[in-house]
Parts: C-alpha cells; sequence; structure tokens
C-alpha cells in the first residue's frame, strides 16, 4: 500500500504544521487510505495492525470538520478502556495544535462526572470516551450530541469483547442522522458487519493488509518453560538483551502482582497495572512509564489494551494470550514505526498446543529458541559492558586521571593489571570477590538474581535450567546469624538505585539508629528467613526504596527490624499477612525495654 506526504491529502495548513511538529514525515499507508475519504465526508471502514497510525487516520478528518465557533460536541469518538481515550485525547490535541479554540476532552468512569461535566459545559468540541461513561452523560444531559459531525468508533471489536454491544447501539441510534461514521475494527466478525450494515451508509473499505513493509518488525521467539522457571527466564533474558523498557503481559491480576513484587524484590525497575487498580493510581503509572520513569510495565490485557508508548524494546508473554489476535495487539505495542522490537512468549506445558494452533490459525511467525544459559547470559553482559568502554574511549567522556595512573605505574603495576583491578573494583563494590556481572547498575541487579532465593522459584530453577555461573556465596556466613550484616552487598534490595546508602554499611543491631524505630516480625532462623528475604519483601510490597530498612537482627522465631519512623505505619500495614517462607507474618512495635 502506498504512503503519501501529507501535503498531498488536502489538508488545511494547521494540520500540516501539527503533523510536521509531530515528526511524521509522511502519512502512514492507512492514513493514505483513510484521510481523503474522511475529508470527503464519506463513511469509512478502517483495518490494519496496531500501530499502523489509525488514530491520525481519524483524527484529522475529523478535525477538519470542526467548526471552532460552534462550542457544542461535533465528533464523538468511542473507544474501549480509559487509557486509550486519555491517549486518543492526547492525540487530538497534538494534532489541532494550531487549531485555536479547539477543545477535546475524554471522559471516563472512574474521574468525577463534577470535571467531566465542566469540561463539557466549557463547549469541547471533541469528546473520546467510554461507552458506558457516554452513555451515562447522555442520560444525565450533560453530553448532548445535536450537533454531531463525526463518529469514530475505535477499536470496535475490543468494545464488543468488553460487552458494550448495547451502549453503542444505543449511541449510534441516538445520534444525528447525517452523520459521518468512521468505524475501524482490527476483525470483521459477523456481529461487527450488522453494526456496520446498519449504521454507515456506503461505506468505503480500508484494509492494509500487515505485510512485511506496514507490519510492525517484531522479532519473534517462544521457550517452552516450567511454570516455576519464568521468572528465572523472564530475568535471563532482560539481562542477556540488556532491555530497559517493556511490557511484560500475565494472564490474571494475581499473577501480575506476584511477578511485579518479584522483579522489583530482584532490583529491576517495574510497576503494575491491573483492573484493580485506582484510575488515579493507574494514570500515574502509565505517565511514569511514558516518561521512562521505570524499566518493566507488568500488567494484564485489559490495563494494557490500546496504550500506546514509543519505542518499547521487548514484549513478553509471560502468560500465553487467549488467541491470535490478542497475541497480535500485545506485540503490536513494539517494533513500532519501522524500529526493530522482539517479543518472547512462555509456554508452559500443555499450554504449547494452544500456542501451536494460534500460529497456525493466525499465521503467526514465532519461532523456538533453546533456553539461554546462565553463560551465554554472562557473555552477552561482558559484551555489553566492552561495548560501553569503547564507546567511552572514543567519545573521550572521561577525565583523565593521569597522575593516579602515574603512580601506579611507577610503584611497576602495568596497565592491565591496573585496568582489570578497576573493572573487579566496579564488579564488586569494592567488596568480597565474587563473579559479578560487568557493567554497574546492571551488575548490581544481576548479582541480586543470583543471589536471590524467592522461595519455590529459583531453587526449582535449577533443576532444568542449565546451572548458574556463579553462585554467590552468602556474605561472611560463619557469623552467627543475628550478629552479622543483614544484607549481602548484592543482595536484592541492594541493587536498587534508590540512593539508598548501601545495606551492608548499615549498622549490626536494632533500636540504635536516629530515626528508626524497631519492629517485630514473627519469622525467625526456624524458619530459614534471611535478611535478604526480608529486605526484598519490605521494599517490594511496600515499594519504598531499601533504605527505609535498617539493621535487622534474627532471633530464634522471631526477627527485629529497624523501619525508618516514618514508614513504619505503612510496613505494619502492608506487611501483615504477607507470607514470606510459607509464614504468614504478623509485624508489631517492639516494647521499648525489648532488648
Ligand atoms: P493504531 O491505532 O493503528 O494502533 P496509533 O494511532 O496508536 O496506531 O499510532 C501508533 C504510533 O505511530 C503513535 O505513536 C503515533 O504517534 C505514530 N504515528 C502515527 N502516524 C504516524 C506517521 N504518519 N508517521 C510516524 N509516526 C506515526
Ligand atoms: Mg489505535
Amino acid at each position: 500500500m502506498e504512503k503519501r506526504p501529507f501535503s498531498e491529502l488536502g489538508l488545511s495548513p494547521e494540520i500540516l504544521k501539527a503533523v510536521d511538529k509531530m515528526g511524521f514525515e509522511e502519512a502512514s499507508p492507512i492514513q493514505t487510505a483513510v484521510i481523503p475519504f474522511g475529508m470527503a465526508g464519506r463513511d469509512v471502514v478502517g483495518q490494519s495492525a496496531t500501530g499502523s497510525g489509525k488514530t491520525a487516520a481519524f483524527a484529522i478528518p475529523a478535525i477538519e470538520k470542526v467548526d471552532v465557533r460552534l462550542r457544542k460536541v461535533q465528533v464523538l469518538v468511542l473507544c474501549p478502556t480509559r487509557e486509550l481515550a486519555v491517549q486518543v485525547s492526547e492525540e487530538f490535541g497534538k494534532l489541532a495544535f494550531f487549531k485555536k479554540g479547539l477543545m477535546e476532552v475524554p471522559i471516563y468512569g472512574g474521574q468525577s462526572y463534577e470535571r467531566q461535566f465542566r469540561a463539557l459545559a466549557a463547549g469541547a468540541q471533541v469528546v473520546i470516551g467510554t461507552p458506558g461513561r457516554v452513555m451515562d452523560h447522555m442520560e444525565r444531559g450533560t453530553l448532548q450530541l445535536d450537533a454531531l459531525k463525526v463518529i469514530v468508533l475505535d477499536e470496535a471489536d475490543r468494545m464488543l469483547d468488553m460487552g458494550f454491544r448495547d451502549d453503542i447501539e444505543h449511541i449510534l441510534k441516538s445520534v444525528p442522522t447525517e452523520r459521518q461514521c468512521l468505524f475501524f475494527s482490527a476483525t470483521m466478525p459477523r456481529l461487527i458487519q450488522e453494526l456496520i450494515k446498519r449504521y454507515t451508509r456506503n461505506p468505503e473499505w480500508v484494509r492494509i493488509e500487515a505485510h512485511a513493509a506496514n507490519a510492525p518488525q517484531v522479532d519473534q521467539v517462544y521457550y517452552e518453560v516450567d511454570r516455576r522457571n519464568k521468572i528465572e527466564l523472564l530475568t535471563r533474558l532482560i539481562d542477556l538483551h540488556d532491555f530497559r523498557f517493556g511490557i511484560i503481559f500475565c494472564s490474571t491480576k494475581v499473577m501480575v502482582d506476584e511477578l511485579d513484587d518479584h522483579l522489583h524484590a530482584r532490583g529491576y525497575a517495574t510497576d503494575r497495572l491491573h483492573g484493580d487498580i485506582t484510575q488515579a493510581q493507574r494514570t500515574r503509572v502509565m505517565e511514569k512509564f511514558r516518561r521512562r520513569g521505570f524499566e518493566f510495565l507488568v500488567a494484564t490485557d485489559v490495563a494494557a489494551r490500546g496504550l500506546d508508548v514509543d519505542d518499547l524494546e521487548v514484549v513478553f508473554n509471560f502468560d500465553l494470550p487467549n488467541d491470535g489476535e490478542d497475541y497480535t495487539h500485545r506485540i503490536g505495542r513494539t517494533g513500532r514505526a519501522g524500529k526493530k522490537g522482539k517479543a518472547f512468549t512462555f509456554v508452559a506445558g500443555r499450554e504449547l498446543y494452544k500456542l501451536q494452533s494460534m500460529i497456525h490459525y493466525a499465521r503467526l511467525n514465532i519461532r523456538r529458541e533453546r533456553v539461554p544459559s546462565m553463560d551465554e547470559v554472562e557473555e552477552a553482559k561482558g559484551n555489553v559492558f566492552v561495548e560501553k568502554l569503547r564507546a567511552t574511549l572514543d567519545e573521550k567522556k572521561f577525565r583523565s586521571h593521569d597522575q593516579m595512573i602515574d603512580r601506579l605505574l611507577e610503584q611497576g603495576y602495568t596497565s592491565t593489571d591496573i585496568a582489570s583491578a578497576l573493572i573487579h573494583l566496579m564488579q564488586t563494590d569494592g567488596n568480597e570477590p565474587a563473579k559479578a556481572p560487568p557493567t554497574k547498575p546492571k551488575a548490581e541487579r544481576i548479582a541480586a538474581n543470583e543471589n536471590y532465593t524467592p522461595a519455590p522459584v529459583a531453587a526449582k530453577a535449577e533443576r532444568s535450567l542449565p546451572p548458574r555461573a556463579a553462585p554467590v556465596p552468602p556474605v561472611r556466613s560463619s557469623q552467627p546469624e543475628s550478629t552479622r550484616p543483614y544484607i549481602t552487598p548484592s543482595a536484592p534490595a541492594a541493587a536498587r538505585p534508590a540512593g539508598a546508602k548501601p545495606a551492608y554499611e548499615r549498622k549490626p543491631r536494632t533500636g540504635r539508629e536516629p530515626g528508626f524505630t524497631p519492629l517485630s516480625f514473627n519469622i525467625g532462623r526456624v524458619h530459614l528467613v534471611t535478611p535478604a528475604d526480608l529486605v526484598g519483601k519490605i521494599a517490594g510490597v511496600t515499594r519504598l526504596p531499601a533504605n527505609i530498612v535498617g539493621a535487622i537482627d534474627i532471633h530464634e522465631d522471631y526477627t527485629h527490624v529497624d523501619v525508618a519512623t516514618e514508614h513504619v505505619e505503612a510496613v505494619v500495614a502492608k506487611l501483615a499477612g504477607i507470607r514470606v517462607k510459607s509464614q504468614s507474618l504478623k509485624v508489631s512495635l517492639v516494647s521499648p525495654d525489648a532488648k
């Protein structure tokens, strides 16, 4: 399918300036096809892959139709989720940047009616909303559609899947008949075709095949893996490829929570999205993710539906999606705009058959690969380090330390030994020799992986995954538990780049540091708990930096943990009932006279 410059599509100077400002060089195939029909007032049914630019395909002609002097709703976009509504609204905002007086407003459940009502009353001409909330506003009389010119159904198949059929039909019936209808759907099941027949007039069908040139460039691989080794495989792949930005899909909310906690405790910067998370929180998470405020988003399909994030390096199907279509939706978030992305799918046990049938029916192009060994991970990390070093040398991005080096050389050390010693120091942070990986921030978090033993997962991982290269010895394990430093340098919590004081510098006894309050946990030596377990759990569950945990003193069947006084309440509340080492935690304040 051809692509044309926007300037050939009969658009206003305001829109041309806006697409230029957005950095779009030319219209994508779906845009090239849809925009002229949209401009001519025709109804359109559009079908194309995720990431092919459908939003601008309908938003551009819709914006061109708006009369900004008329402060009434003229464009209504229905979409399946609040996230998508917000995104589409943002895209409208950007595209209409130079069209003065145009106001768009997203309306969706979970946000107060009052606020949405105010935006509507202020005269928004473009409303982007989920069908349920749009219906509500129509019934309350806060959304009037008598001046509507364009109605858009974005991801119509999704909306039907989500049970919005009645709402959609009701809305379509209540809008003026002299309106233009732009209809987008990835698939065209019978129900959709019926809707199209009933509510569009002589529509122009535009279908862009997802062949090589348009298809997002995604390298797709699947791994057969034992369910309990999935986390291990996940972290290996992340480390092997040095990924910094991706989404990890799980099939349930519970799995999302669990995986997010695990990854967090292992030192990865993660956050989560699923249906039980409040709207305010979701919006925060999404914004933070887009700004790359953390590395990996753990999410369910519904929560991440339509989420548009640029430059995603990777999508993990930690759990298999329901069908080929969901698969395509998920992986469509990587490899956008001609960039190459990666998609990894994990299949456990019988899921293999399901995947094979998906591959067959949806003609997916996924190849099988062997689970990478720990040695390969190590080697890859070494390569990354050498590359970084080379770049630093080539670009001369460093201050020279000639004097210091000369002094060492004069004392008879060779330059190669000096360099090796430096690398060693970087790897170990100047502590116990551990065969830790080379790059620094990454090294810390890998080390965390190696040492982290979440009860069943890592322990059993040994069985079917190749042995790890460097089992890290517990630091100073010869000392009795209650007097050794609470956390090993490479323990999970220490890996978090929270600006925390390294955990191993902490003082050994609890209840002595100012600003800290000792708490008692009903878990101790008999439960085989380690300081790393506790710090990992506390940081993971509260999502606070590891440095809120001070000294840890493990006793026979209880443990005293110093916690930054300001966070004591949160720790007590959030940790209660959490399972550590099969023990349901009880947390209480240590009475002042206890030692
Ligand atoms: P879809 O709705 O088809 O899944 P989107 O409309 O969400 O796709 O667009 C995907 C991404 O591509 C967005 O980040 C969007 O800004 C970008 N995009 C859209 N059109 C173009 C274009 N003509 N050139 C470059 N990038 C574009
Ligand atoms: Mg879209």
